[in-house]
């Protein structure tokens, strides 16, 4: 349903009933206008969309329980900081991300092999992650580059996740595979290459699973968050934001990482907000101080390749770590988490 840009925001004071909040969307309703509602530290913001005129001229200030009503400027509102004060946290499967709990997300690009995926789900959960990555539909800029294994691989990520416990992201690239994938994953993942297929976003937005999505390769933060916005109006709040680095006329790494992004994105908007030092860096003895770079940028979690044997990997080996650098990298990070005074998981 397409329900307009939001226009304003009415602050409710935080006396206010559920029946002064029934009564502004019922005459919201009648003027054919949509409110959001979102509750948040005591108080209540409803997000209004429609025809701008005719809900500027709603007096809307004059009705019981408002304390202010606020006009949006920022071409991105759902997603603001403005509507939302307090951090939005993701739970999935026991673990969260946001508001204080750092996420781990770890495993390999691909999903190559029953055997491969396993091994790295096994080696992820050892080294304290908290949820499993693996691509089945790989985006690679060759075409005769290895595309991934599709549902196969879906299927043995479900098994992995039933062997360790830890909830599973994997990337889609296709709203024909929704179904699939939904399915199977726990959070869909949006690829940079896809950061701005509106269909793509539109269609995750509308289903009942939390959206990891990563910036473009050359996509400002404005318009990281105004896809964002895509995921966000059809329904789904729950969106991760991840920074992945961008292009640059830098060539010493893969990627540049944007490491203002964090605090600008967390200043910005309520979403949680991690980084992938792997696909940043491209590099593995990069990956550390990456890693630690973001937690004490104020990241709420990381995203960071690992296979079993990086040197036979069918993708981004040279990114990966192996499971025990994994396991010391993780140690390092621990002790960031612990000096933000933030928590694993
Ligand atoms: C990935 O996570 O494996 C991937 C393809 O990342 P990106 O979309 O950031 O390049
Ligand atoms: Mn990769």
């Amino acid at each position: 349903m397409d329900q307009g840009s939001t226009e304003m925001m009415i602050v409710m004071q935080e006396s206010a009933s559920a029946e002064d909040v029934e009564r502004i969307l019922e005459r919201l309703e009648t003027a054919g206008a949509q409110g959001h509602v979102s509750t948040s530290d005591l108080v209540t913001v409803i997000g209004v969309a429609g025809e701008r005129d005719v809900i500027a001229g709603l007096p809307l200030e004059a009705y019981p329980g408002v304390d202010s009503v606020v006009p949006i400027l920022k071409p991105y509102k759902l997603v603001s900081r403005e509507f939302r004060r307090s951090d939005s946290v993701i739970t999935v499967g026991g673990t969260s991300l946001g508001g204080g709990h750092v996420g781990l997300i770890a495993g390999p690009c691909s999903v190559e092999t029953r055997e491969q995926l396993l091994e790295a789900a096994v080696a992820a959960k050892n080294g304290g992650a908290t949820m499993l990555r693996g691509g089945a539909y790989k985006p690679r800029t060759s075409p005769y580059a290895f595309q991934g294994l599709g549902v196969e691989g879906l299927e043995i990520l479900a098994e992995a996740r039933e062997l360790t416990g830890l909830p599973v992201v994997t990337e889609l690239m296709d709203p024909r595979h929704l179904d699939d994938v939904v399915k199977y994953a726990d959070v869909i993942q949006i690829g940079a290459r896809n950061m701005q297929n509106f269909l793509l976003l539109s269609a995750v937005g509308q289903v009942d699973r939390p959206v990891l999505l990563k910036r473009g390769l050359a996509a400002t933060i404005e318009e990281l968050l105004m896809a964002a916005e895509y995921v966000v109006k059809e329904g789904n709040s729950n969106v991760i934001l991840c920074e992945r680095g961008i292009r640059t006329f830098e060539v010493a790494t893969r990627n540049t990482l944007d490491i203002s992004a964090v605090p600008i994105l967390k200043q910005r908007s309520h979403l949680p907000v991690i980084v992938d030092p792997s696909h940043a860096a491209g590099k593995v003895d990069l990956v550390e101080p990456l890693s630690l770079a973001a937690i004490a940028a104020g990241a709420d979690g990381l995203m960071i390749e690992m296979h079993p044997t990086p040197e036979t990997a069918l993708s981004d080996g040279a990114q990966s770590l192996d499971p025990a650098q994994f396991s010391r990298v993780t140690a390092r990070i621990r002790q960031i988490v612990d000096w933000a005074g933030k928590t694993m998981g």
